[in-house]
């Protein structure tokens, strides 16, 4: 990725072949079994892949951590037999992408507020409403559409769907211009009478929310080790430079002001490592524990949203220091570290705001 960066983020140009190749490697398919075209591997390793590509480039770990936690992932657990032949190894081996489409104009935080409609019209389902900021919008196979087919229904009224990009009444409005994480696609879709066959709605009538939820609590895990993977890379580019750059006739590293910063950046990235593979491996170990049938409990909840918030403000703290680092150069687009800034501002905001994780860890601690 490295050489093609620059490139790529001043045209916001997608990194296609990059990705096809990563799925050749297995990264698109983490966690989905071989006999679907996955590679089989646990939530630690799929935490470490993510990791070491958001290290250099933030844009693209979020095409795979979309692609592979909150598409890939709901099929296998929730697709019939039939949808998981037509696209979960397709899916699996990178040969398409996948996008999650449940935020709206007037709904992000709130799922249950969406006012998508589904209206069931014999072997088909008539879909109206927008989804806003899809990643990897335009440029994925396989989209899932939340959207309510029981209005009244509160939270369990709303149910996914499996859509293509060729489905009639589907329509990529427009890209949003962003402030970071330029290489990848954030799209509103435009939903005018799609016509969905029956054979793709996802789970049951009125799962949809749970099966969002439920994948979103796994996607938190990969924008954690997305925001170690930055804090990581944010960290190398201020120390190679703190050793290269001379004032008073010293290397800055000399100095203990920028040692310190240094040392607190280190321990900071550590630190959201360690919860992030601490919270991968709850939840390897909670999927083993239902594959035999023994009880797990979990006094104090998911780890999920603690890795999450803790890793994605560090991620902030430790890209904010590495310009710091920098001083002026740290201001200039020929430095990795302003684009890491930038990448790193809206890991407290997508897959559940700071806000809304503190929610969820207060939630559990009191209801404990
Ligand atoms: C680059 C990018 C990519 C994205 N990709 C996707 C995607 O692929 N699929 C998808 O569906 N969505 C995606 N999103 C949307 C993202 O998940 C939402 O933006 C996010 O959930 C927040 O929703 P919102 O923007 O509507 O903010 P709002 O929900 O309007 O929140 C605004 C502010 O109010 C706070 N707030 C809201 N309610 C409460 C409360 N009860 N208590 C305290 N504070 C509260 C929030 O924390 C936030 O600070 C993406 C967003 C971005 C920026």
């Amino acid at each position: 990725m490295r050489p093609i960066l620059r490139e790529y983020e001043r045209a916001e140009k997608f990194p296609s072949a990059q990705l096809k190749k990563l799925g050749e490697l297995g990264c698109c398919g983490m966690l989905i079994p071989e006999e679907w075209g996955g590679a089989g591997t646990d939530t630690v390793s799929y935490a470490l892949m993510l990791e070491e590509v958001a290290r250099v480039d933030a844009s693209t770990a979020v095409a795979l951590s979309v692609t592979n936690s909150v598409v890939a992932v709901p099929l296998w657990k929730s697709g019939s037999e039939q949808q998981k032949e037509k696209y979960l190894a397709r899916l699996s081996r990178g040969e398409i992408l996948g996008a999650f489409c449940l935020t709206e104009p007037q709904a992000g935080s709130d799922a249950a507020g969406i006012q998508t409609r589904a209206v069931r019209d014999g072997n088909h389902y008539v879909l109206n409403g927008t989804k806003a900021w899809v990643s990897n919008g335009g440029v994925s196979g396989l989209y899932i559409v939340f959207a309510k087919t029981d209005p009244a229904g509160g939270s369990r009224g709303v149910t996914a769907f499996l859509v293509e990009l060729d489905f009639p009444g589907f329509r990529i409005s427009r890209y949003e211009d962003k402030m970071g994480l330029r290489l990848s696609r954030s799209a509103e879709i435009s939903l005018q009478d799609c016509r969905v066959p029956a054979e793709n709605r996802l789970g049951e009538e009125g799962q949809g929310l749970r099966i969002a939820l439920e994948s979103l609590d796994g996607g938190r895990i990969g924008i954690a080790a997305q925001s170690v993977g930055v804090g990581q890379g944010a960290l190398e580019a201020a120390t190679r430079y703190a050793k290269q750059r001379k004032t008073f006739g010293h290397p800055i590293a000399d100095y203990q002001a920028i040692q310190w910063m240094l040392a607190d950046m280190e321990t900071e990235v550590s630190a959201a490592r360690v919860l992030t593979h601490y919270a991968a491996w709850q939840r390897d170990k909670e999927s083993h524990s239902r594959e035999v049938g023994t009880t797990q409990t979990r006094p104090r909840g998911s780890s999920a949203p603690r890795a999450k918030l803790y890793a994605s403000e560090m991620a902030n703290r430790v890209a904010y220091k590495a310009v710091q680092v920098h001083g002026s150069s740290g201001y200039s687009r020929e430095t990795d570290v302003e684009r890491y800034y930038r990448d790193a501002r809206v890991l407290t905001i997508y897959e559940g705001t700071s806000e809304m994780q503190r929610l969820v860890i207060a939630r559990d601690l009191l209801r404990h």
